[in-house]
């Protein structure tokens, strides 16, 4: 087996990474990760990682667990891969009665529909393009769409043009889609949330502009990229009545947040809220393949069914060639399954209170200027002291065990929902004496 070293040569001379400047990519030391097991990486070398941000916030129960490879091995020996369009199979089938049954519950429509896709974005692409659809086919067309300052819905086009994360959506700004940015209620003024002028932007922008608007879109309760902003249920209560006010559909990007995350299987029942799609991917095959899904009101739903008289079809244009793939749709029902059995959001709502009681003296640290938590979807920020602050936290961390990944100068902290006490404990020293170490 080569070492690091040669693999990080051989990867600088064949691959183009996401989101990465590769002009710095090789002199920032990349992990070449081998295998893995429960909360921990393991490179090629041989030395171990806690996975301090479950590989990108999506593998919930850790890696390996024996009932999803189990799932996923009996799934291959059946069907590997048939596609969605013209036939079904049982998979996707069971997966979506799972999906129906676990939506949120509360004010607004039951969720009584699946469409799939294969990551987030896409997900957010299809809700986009079945709200713009709805508009048509309900009325008039509606082709804006209100998306709030700081958002991250994905870096697929269509998304990008809802996010109102500056650095994601500056670049391709003459390429995007019409939209309305309003405040966040996340943003923080004199250490304050904005919930409240966040709501009356978002007011006047529907009375300004209602009639235009087909979807609100909303990552609820917690802006994830954005550097973990939190802000209020009072908002989504809010979005969801004004968006009933001015007939547009209200949705939720629960993305990051869903699938016990944030201490609930939906942010959206942080607030009783239950918006009219609901786009949901990362952990919903507990991190081992990709997969992602809208979960649709019937009234939306209903929409693109033909009717006597249509002058147009009102089929939904929209499926990949992987859409609904069965050993992803398996590997979620396995993930689905262990969650209800292990009570895992139970597990995850005191992961979070242990986080939270663990991070205090962090926080009260001179250089860290806020730690934001919603169950265990956290940000540390901490003070600028030279221009990769977060990620000079991050390497001292990986230098005591633990890897995480910044957000800018926010430290983001995404474990898997069953991490052991021994393990959450490693995890906040190393942060801890990383922070030490890189701001005195
Ligand atoms: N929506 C939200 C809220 C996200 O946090 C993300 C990714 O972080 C996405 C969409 C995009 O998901 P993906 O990276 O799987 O395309």
């Amino acid at each position: 087996m080569s070492t690091s070293a040669e693999w990080i040569a051989r990867d600088a001379a064949a691959v183009w990474h996401p989101f990465t400047q590769h002009a710095t990519w090789t002199g920032d030391d990349p992990v070449v990760v081998d295998r893995a097991e429960g909360p921990w990486l393991i490179d090629v070398d041989g030395r171990r990682y806690l996975d301090g941000v479950s590989s990108l916030w999506t593998t919930t129960l850790g890696h390996g667990h024996p009932d999803i490879d189990a799932a996923i091995t009996a799934q291959l020996a059946r069907l590997d891969h048939s596609t969605f369009l013209g036939t079904t199979h049982t998979p996707g089938i069971e997966l979506s009665e799972a999906l129906i049954a676990l939506a949120p519950k509360g004010t607004g429509p039951d969720l009584t529909r699946v469409f799939y896709a294969g990551d987030g974005s896409s997900a957010v692409e299809a809700a986009l393009k079945i709200a713009y659809q709805y508009s048509t086919q309900t009325g008039r067309s509606r082709p804006k769409f209100v998306r709030l300052e700081h958002a991250y819905h994905g870096d697929t086009l269509g998304a990008v043009a809802v996010g109102g994360h500056r650095l994601f959506h500056d670049a391709y700004k003459p390429l995007l889609l019409d939209t309305i940015g309003v405040a966040s209620p996340g943003d923080r003024a004199n250490g304050r949330h904005r919930g409240a002028v966040a709501i009356a932007e978002l007011q006047a922008a529907m009375r300004r502009d209602g009639d235009q608007v087909c979807a609100i879109i909303v990552e609820p309760m917690m802006q994830g990229a954005a550097g973990m902003f939190d802000h209020d249920a009072a908002y989504l209560v809010a979005a969801r009545e004004l968006a009933d006010a001015y007939g547009a559909l209200l949705i939720f990007d629960e993305v990051a947040t869903g699938f016990g995350r944030t201490g609930k299987m939906w942010a959206a029942e942080h607030a009783g809220i239950v918006p009219d799609l609901l786009t949901c991917g990362k952990g919903i095959t507990g991190g081992y393949l990709p997969l992602s899904a809208v979960l649709a009101a019937e009234h939306v739903y209903d929409a693109f069914l033909a009717r006597p008289g249509d002058t147009a079809p009102r089929t939904f244009f929209h499926g990949h060639t992987y859409t609904a793939n069965p050993l992803c749709c398996a590997a979620a029902l396995a993930n689905l399954r262990v969650m209800g059995e292990q009570n895992v959001i139970g597990q995850a709502a005191r992961l979070g209170e242990r986080l939270g009681k663990l991070l205090e003296p962090v926080a009260a640290k001179p250089g860290v200027l806020e730690v934001r938590r919603l169950g265990t979807m956290i940000g540390v920020e901490v003070a600028a002291v030279g221009e990769r602050t977060g990620f000079e936290v991050c390497r001292a961390a990986r230098e005591r065990g633990v890897w995480l990944r910044p957000l800018g100068d926010t430290v983001v902290l995404m474990p898997p929902l069953t991490l052991g006490d021994d393990e959450t404990d490693l995890l906040v020293s190393a942060l801890d004496a990383a922070v030490d170490e890189v701001l005195g």
